[in-house]
């Protein structure tokens, strides 16, 4: 069957008015999402995939490639018509406070979108509102407070009863548990997984934590520099990366993973992600590979496939054109 979603050849570019130049934040990215399936999106900051998580759920309008959400070209579609497939495709960002209207009760931030939408009477908004809270652990009591009095935990519950209040088929989480404290963290993975399971939701998971990653995801594509370099099971990237900056990556983290180190040479990440204003020639990795050759700098690297599933876009891997 069709992925939920599918994204080709995605290009988000901002112009900087000082200079005239352009920063390429998402320089041609491709990849499927199957329904109930969750993909995750690992690199690090300036990798560009915070702009990608927001082209995927239309918050930004790419300056190339399309989005298809069950087989829908999203941005092919007439505005008033985008605007009525917003509820299918939800985001929820890394600050739990910043998302929350800190004059509204919980209660009220969580039927808005109900309210918004004129789903139901008064009375139904305000009881799915609630069920929705309740699923994700906040009673009667807390519903009736104000951000403010929750704790960042709490924050986080309240941002994911709001993003499925409406029943979305897709859910972007960028950096969604990234401010909260690691006990915390684990809790609120947990009941995205609990939640996917639930509604059948297709989950696009996107963090610079690796374990958080592997925790969650049942495919991982890493990117660099606006592209993804490495795109593969979980399972197989946790043994069996194959990119240098996964391997990079992996060898950054010792502590975090501690079975999970990649056999072979630590190549730990050395220096500064390049601007993407200005990205090297030929691969993009190569200022900072530890196994650069020369005809890194000459040709971008394609893309091999070298296992079922696992592809890779690395001069030195081997495997079959995809
Ligand atoms: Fe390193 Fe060259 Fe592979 Fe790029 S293509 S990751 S520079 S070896
Ligand atoms: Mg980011």
């Amino acid at each position: 069957s069709a992925p939920l979603l599918r994204v080709q050849d995605l290009r988000v570019a901002f112009p900087l008015r000082d200079s005239g130049d352009t920063l390429k934040a998402v320089d041609g990215v491709s990849f499927d999402v199957a329904e109930g399936e969750t993909l995750g999106i690992i690199g690090e900051s300036g990798s560009g995939k915070s702009t990608l998580g927001r082209a995927i759920v239309a918050l930004l309008r790419p300056d190339a490639g399309r989005v298809e959400l069950a087989g829908e070209d999203l941005f092919a579609l007439p505005a008033p018509q985008l605007r009525r497939r917003r509820h299918a495709m939800q985001i929820i960002f890394q600050d739990p406070h910043a998302a929350l209207n800190p004059r509204r009760r919980i209660l009220d931030s969580v039927r808005e979108p109900l309210d918004i939408a004129g789903e139901g009477s008064p009375a139904e908004r305000t009881a799915r509102a609630l069920a929705m809270l309740a699923r994700v652990g906040l009673d009667q009591a807390q519903a009736a407070r104000f951000p403010h009095e929750l704790s960042g935990g709490q924050k986080q519950r309240v941002n994911i009863a709001r993003a499925l209040v409406r029943r979305p088929r897709l859910l972007v989480a960028d950096e969604a548990t990234s401010a909260l404290d690691v006990s915390i963290q684990a809790d609120i993975l947990n009941l995205y997984l609990d939640l996917q399971a639930e509604f059948g939701l297709t989950y696009v998971i996107i963090t610079h934590d690796l374990a958080v990653a592997m925790h969650v995801s049942d495919r991982l594509a890493v990117m660099y520099l606006g592209r993804f370099v490495e795109v593969a099971p979980a399972a197989t990237l946790e043994q069996a990366a194959r990119h240098p900056y996964t391997r990079a990556l992996l060898a950054a983290e010792p502590v975090a993973l501690p079975s999970r180190l990649v056999t072979g040479a630590r190549m730990p990440l050395q220096g500064e992600i390049p601007s993407p204003v200005d990205p090297p020639s030929g691969c993009r990795f190569r200022t900072r590979c530890p196994v650069a050759e020369p005809r890194c700098a000459a040709a971008e690297p394609a893309w091999r496939q070298v296992a079922p599933g696992h592809r890779v876009a690395c001069h030195l891997v081997e495997g079959a054109a995809c």
